[in-house]
Protein backbone atom coordinates (compact mmCIF):
# COMPACT_ATOMS: atom_id res chain seq x y z
CA UNK A 1 0.00 0.00 0.00
CA UNK A 2 1.30 3.48 -0.85
CA UNK A 3 1.20 6.28 1.02
CA UNK A 4 -2.33 7.80 1.58
CA UNK A 5 -1.08 11.12 0.75
CA UNK A 6 -0.22 10.07 -2.42
CA UNK A 7 -4.31 9.65 -3.39
CA UNK A 8 -4.89 12.99 -2.32
CA UNK A 9 -4.56 15.46 -4.46
CA UNK A 10 -4.14 19.07 -4.16
CA UNK A 11 -5.88 21.46 -6.25
CA UNK A 12 -4.79 25.37 -5.76
CA UNK A 13 -6.94 27.68 -5.11
CA UNK A 14 -10.06 26.26 -4.65
CA UNK A 15 -12.77 27.09 -3.80
CA UNK A 16 -10.91 30.64 -3.35
CA UNK A 17 -7.56 31.93 -4.16
CA UNK A 18 -5.10 31.12 -1.69
CA UNK A 19 -6.45 28.06 -0.61
CA UNK A 20 -4.87 24.84 -1.56
CA UNK A 21 -7.67 22.41 -1.38
CA UNK A 22 -7.08 18.90 -0.42
CA UNK A 23 -9.37 16.44 -2.58
CA UNK A 24 -9.77 13.28 -1.35
CA UNK A 25 -12.43 12.26 -3.84
CA UNK A 26 -9.48 10.41 -5.54
CA UNK A 27 -8.68 8.56 -2.51
CA UNK A 28 -12.79 7.73 -2.07
CA UNK A 29 -12.18 6.38 -5.60
CA UNK A 30 -9.54 3.82 -5.29
CA UNK A 31 -10.71 0.50 -3.62
CA UNK A 32 -7.30 0.14 -1.76
CA UNK A 33 -7.08 3.53 -0.47
CA UNK A 34 -10.73 3.73 0.49
CA UNK A 35 -10.83 0.24 2.41
CA UNK A 36 -7.05 1.29 4.18
CA UNK A 37 -8.05 4.38 5.08
CA UNK A 38 -11.37 2.61 6.92
CA UNK A 39 -9.07 0.01 8.24
CA UNK A 40 -6.79 2.78 9.65
CA UNK A 41 -9.61 4.36 11.64
CA UNK A 42 -11.11 0.92 12.80
CA UNK A 43 -8.30 0.31 14.52
CA UNK A 44 -8.20 3.49 16.33
CA UNK A 45 -11.29 3.14 17.52
CA UNK A 46 -12.64 -0.13 17.37
CA UNK A 47 -12.06 -0.93 21.44
CA UNK A 48 -13.83 2.60 22.38
CA UNK A 49 -17.33 1.24 22.52
CA UNK A 50 -18.39 3.90 19.71
CA UNK A 51 -22.38 3.88 19.91
CA UNK A 52 -22.83 6.46 16.95
CA UNK A 53 -21.19 7.76 14.12
CA UNK A 54 -21.54 11.87 14.05
CA UNK A 55 -20.01 12.54 10.49
CA UNK A 56 -19.69 16.05 8.95
CA UNK A 57 -21.43 16.92 5.05
CA UNK A 58 -20.49 15.72 2.90
CA UNK A 59 -16.80 13.67 2.86
CA UNK A 60 -17.74 13.00 6.37
CA UNK A 61 -20.61 11.11 5.21
CA UNK A 62 -18.55 8.60 3.36
CA UNK A 63 -16.10 7.57 5.83
CA UNK A 64 -18.58 8.34 8.66
CA UNK A 65 -20.94 5.72 6.99
CA UNK A 66 -18.30 2.60 6.35
CA UNK A 67 -16.55 3.29 10.23
CA UNK A 68 -19.72 3.17 11.40
CA UNK A 69 -20.87 -0.40 9.59
CA UNK A 70 -17.41 -1.62 10.68
CA UNK A 71 -17.40 -0.27 14.86
CA UNK A 72 -21.18 -2.05 14.85
CA UNK A 73 -22.18 1.88 15.37
CA UNK A 74 -24.98 3.52 13.80
CA UNK A 75 -24.53 6.57 11.89
CA UNK A 76 -25.82 10.50 12.54
CA UNK A 77 -25.15 12.90 9.73
CA UNK A 78 -23.81 16.98 10.84
CA UNK A 79 -25.39 18.91 7.69
CA UNK A 80 -25.27 22.52 6.36
CA UNK A 81 -28.02 24.63 7.63
CA UNK A 82 -31.75 23.77 5.84
CA UNK A 83 -31.34 19.95 4.68
CA UNK A 84 -32.44 18.09 7.50
CA UNK A 85 -36.20 17.45 7.35
CA UNK A 86 -36.94 17.39 11.23
CA UNK A 87 -36.07 19.41 14.31
CA UNK A 88 -32.78 20.42 14.80
CA UNK A 89 -29.76 22.02 17.09
CA UNK A 90 -27.74 24.36 15.07
CA UNK A 91 -24.21 25.65 15.52
CA UNK A 92 -22.44 28.88 12.94
CA UNK A 93 -18.55 28.29 13.08
CA UNK A 94 -15.70 30.22 11.06
CA UNK A 95 -14.14 28.37 7.97
CA UNK A 96 -10.59 28.09 6.82
CA UNK A 97 -12.54 30.05 4.16
CA UNK A 98 -16.22 31.82 4.97
CA UNK A 99 -18.98 31.72 7.95
CA UNK A 100 -21.33 28.37 7.84
CA UNK A 101 -23.68 26.58 10.00
CA UNK A 102 -23.87 23.07 11.24
CA UNK A 103 -27.17 21.05 12.14
CA UNK A 104 -28.07 17.93 13.41
CA UNK A 105 -31.24 16.69 14.78
CA UNK A 106 -32.41 16.99 17.82
CA UNK A 107 -33.44 13.44 18.51
CA UNK A 108 -30.16 12.35 16.76
CA UNK A 109 -28.94 9.72 19.48
CA UNK A 110 -29.31 9.95 23.66
CA UNK A 111 -27.71 11.89 26.43
CA UNK A 112 -24.94 9.60 27.20
CA UNK A 113 -24.35 8.12 24.41
CA UNK A 114 -20.44 7.25 23.06
CA UNK A 115 -20.24 9.25 19.84
CA UNK A 116 -17.07 9.46 17.50
CA UNK A 117 -17.26 12.29 15.32
CA UNK A 118 -15.59 11.97 11.62
CA UNK A 119 -14.81 14.67 9.08
CA UNK A 120 -12.38 14.09 6.20
CA UNK A 121 -10.21 17.03 7.16
CA UNK A 122 -9.65 19.23 10.21
CA UNK A 123 -8.00 22.93 9.09
CA UNK A 124 -8.58 25.88 11.81
CA UNK A 125 -10.67 23.38 13.91
CA UNK A 126 -13.87 25.69 13.64
CA UNK A 127 -16.10 22.87 11.94
CA UNK A 128 -15.11 20.21 14.59
CA UNK A 129 -15.50 22.47 17.19
CA UNK A 130 -19.31 23.70 16.21
CA UNK A 131 -19.80 19.83 15.59
CA UNK A 132 -18.65 18.97 19.11
CA UNK A 133 -21.16 21.53 20.36
CA UNK A 134 -24.04 20.09 18.66
CA UNK A 135 -22.96 16.74 20.26
CA UNK A 136 -22.33 18.48 23.74
CA UNK A 137 -25.23 20.06 23.06
CA UNK A 138 -27.62 16.31 23.01
CA UNK A 139 -25.16 15.20 26.09
CA UNK A 140 -23.35 13.10 23.75
CA UNK A 141 -20.40 11.61 25.40
CA UNK A 142 -17.40 11.71 22.87
CA UNK A 143 -15.55 9.05 22.68
CA UNK A 144 -12.98 10.70 19.58
CA UNK A 145 -12.76 12.76 16.74
CA UNK A 146 -11.27 11.07 13.37
CA UNK A 147 -9.75 12.97 10.09
CA UNK A 148 -7.94 12.02 7.25
CA UNK A 149 -6.02 14.69 6.90
CA UNK A 150 -4.48 17.44 9.27
CA UNK A 151 -3.25 20.72 8.36
CA UNK A 152 -1.42 21.42 11.62
CA UNK A 153 -0.14 25.10 10.30
CA UNK A 154 -3.28 25.63 11.01
CA UNK A 155 -3.70 24.61 14.71
CA UNK A 156 -6.99 23.27 14.62
CA UNK A 157 -6.28 19.84 15.56
CA UNK A 158 -4.27 21.07 18.91
CA UNK A 159 -6.77 23.05 19.89
CA UNK A 160 -9.62 20.43 19.69
CA UNK A 161 -7.06 18.16 22.13
CA UNK A 162 -8.39 20.51 25.09
CA UNK A 163 -11.73 19.71 24.64
CA UNK A 164 -11.20 15.91 23.40
CA UNK A 165 -8.31 13.42 24.26
CA UNK A 166 -8.66 10.98 21.48
CA UNK A 167 -8.02 13.38 18.02
CA UNK A 168 -6.74 11.00 14.73
CA UNK A 169 -5.39 11.93 11.62
CA UNK A 170 -3.94 9.49 9.40
CA UNK A 171 -2.15 11.83 6.94
CA UNK A 172 -0.28 15.55 8.12
P1 LIG B 1 -11.94 23.87 9.52
O1 LIG B 1 -13.27 24.20 10.10
O2 LIG B 1 -11.14 25.10 9.21
O3 LIG B 1 -11.17 22.88 10.39
O4 LIG B 1 -12.19 23.19 8.11
C1 LIG B 1 -12.52 21.83 8.01
C2 LIG B 1 -13.68 21.59 7.06
O5 LIG B 1 -13.57 22.37 5.88
C3 LIG B 1 -13.73 20.16 6.63
O6 LIG B 1 -15.09 19.76 6.55
C4 LIG B 1 -13.05 20.15 5.27
O7 LIG B 1 -13.72 19.29 4.38
C5 LIG B 1 -13.12 21.59 4.79
N1 LIG B 1 -11.80 22.15 4.43
C6 LIG B 1 -11.19 23.20 5.03
N2 LIG B 1 -10.01 23.49 4.47
C7 LIG B 1 -9.85 22.57 3.50
C8 LIG B 1 -8.79 22.32 2.56
N3 LIG B 1 -7.68 23.06 2.51
N4 LIG B 1 -8.96 21.27 1.70
C9 LIG B 1 -10.07 20.50 1.74
N5 LIG B 1 -11.09 20.70 2.60
C10 LIG B 1 -10.98 21.72 3.47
Amino acid sequence: MKDLKSYIRTIPDFPSEGIMFRDITTLFGNPAALKHTIDLLFGHFRNDRVQVVAGVEARGFVLGGALACRLGAGFVPIRKAGKLPHQTIEESYQLEYGEATLEMHLDAFGAGDRVLLIDDLIATGGTADAAMNLIDHLGGDVVGAGFVVDLPALGGAEKLRSRCDKVVSLVS
